[in-house]
């Protein structure tokens, strides 16, 4: 069978939205009049939404589930998504309806016109905390500024992507990833459209501030080398400063003076300098963490229960 679109929803905890976001997309997907299928990548959920999702899929042959073994995260259903979608294009969306099934027709009206990613951008957003807000700001274009690759500025993991760019993405079995990064990093011909972004219908966030930090050190080590710079950076200039305090220090002791005979002076360089070596060798290990990960190869996810072909 041909299908033209796939629509792929990560789903963890989001037994009361599995229903809403069925109805709502089916609505939308068949005004289309296009054959579509549902990629539901259930990412180890303990709130009884696997049944509802397994339920799903009995009922309707359109619907795909994909079960994992348990919590992989929310990168990695996306990933899974890419393998089970058949589609000429690949949507990904959100379980939780914070971003509207409705937009996928002004997508589908993008890509029809030739291009081949097209990404969301949250022009507006509802519902959430001026502190997730602001992070989320914060880390956007604190992104766009060190890493090479150009990632659009507000745009989440809601987009839609030609057959193409998803065999791309495929082929790039990286553990750590940062999908949104991923797919600005391919090019391509991208397009924004933008949105407004919705409040939760039902349920709680699952990215508390843990997980999003993660998610940034992720974005900020995959695209670039700047936290390694830095170091490199801070060296230089506290070799530099070292050499330049050399000078009045030597003159002043030449001139009898008594400064400088303190510990503490010492104690505050040592404990400086102790410290930048620390970050620095932090910021080594979080390279080193993720060659280690990549060098084990394990696969990226496990499934419990998936479709035969992927
Ligand atoms: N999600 C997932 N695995 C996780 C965390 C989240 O599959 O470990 C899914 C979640 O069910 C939702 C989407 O990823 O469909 C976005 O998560 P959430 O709404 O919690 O993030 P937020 O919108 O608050 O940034
Ligand atoms: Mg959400």
């Amino acid at each position: 069978m041909n299908i033209t679109y796939s629509i792929v929803a990560p789903v963890y905890n989001e037994l009361e939205n599995i229903p809403e976001l069925y109805r709502r997309l089916t609505e939308v997907m068949d005004s289309m009049g296009e054959t579509w299928e549902l990629v539901l990548v259930d990412d180890g959920s303990t709130d009884g939404s696997t049944e509802v999702i397994v339920k799903l899929g009995k009922e309707d042959e359109r619907v795909r589930p994909v079960i994992f073994a348990r919590n992989f995260g929310h990168q990695i259903a996306i990933t899974a998504g890419w393998d089970y979608a058949r589609g000429a294009a690949v949507v990904i969306i959100d379980a939780d309806l914070q971003d509207p099934p409705e937009l996928i027709l002004e997508m589908a009206k993008k890509w029809k016109e030739g291009y081949e990613v097209v990404y969301a951008v949250r022009a507006e957003r509802e519902g959430e905390s001026w502190f997730k807000l602001w992070t989320a700001s914060l880390f956007y274009r604190l992104i766009y500024r060190i890493t090479d690759v150009k990632i659009p500025l507000d745009t989440g993991d809601f987009r839609l992507m030609d057959r193409k760019v998803v065999d791309v993405l495929r082929a790039m079995r990286e553990r750590h990833r940062f999908p949104r990064g991923m797919s600005a990093w391919v090019g391509f011909k991208q397009i924004g459209v933008d949105y407004k972004r919705a409040a939760r219908i039902a349920g709680e966030t699952k990215y508390p501030f843990r997980k999003m930090f993660r998610l940034a050190l992720n974005a900020i080590t995959s695209f670039s080398y700047f936290p390694l710079q830095v170091a490199t950076f801070f060296g230089f200039a506290s070799a530099g400063i070292a050499i330049l305090a050399i000078i009045p220090v030597i003159y002043l002791r030449m001139t009898g003076s008594q400064a400088f005979f303190g510990q503490a002076t010492t104690l505050i360089a040592v404990l400086f300098l102790g410290g930048v070596q620390l970050i620095s060798l932090g910021i080594l290990g979080e390279y080193i963490g993720r060659l280690y990960d990549e060098a084990k190869g394990r696969p990226l996810y496990i499934v419990r229960e998936a479709p035969k072909d992927q």
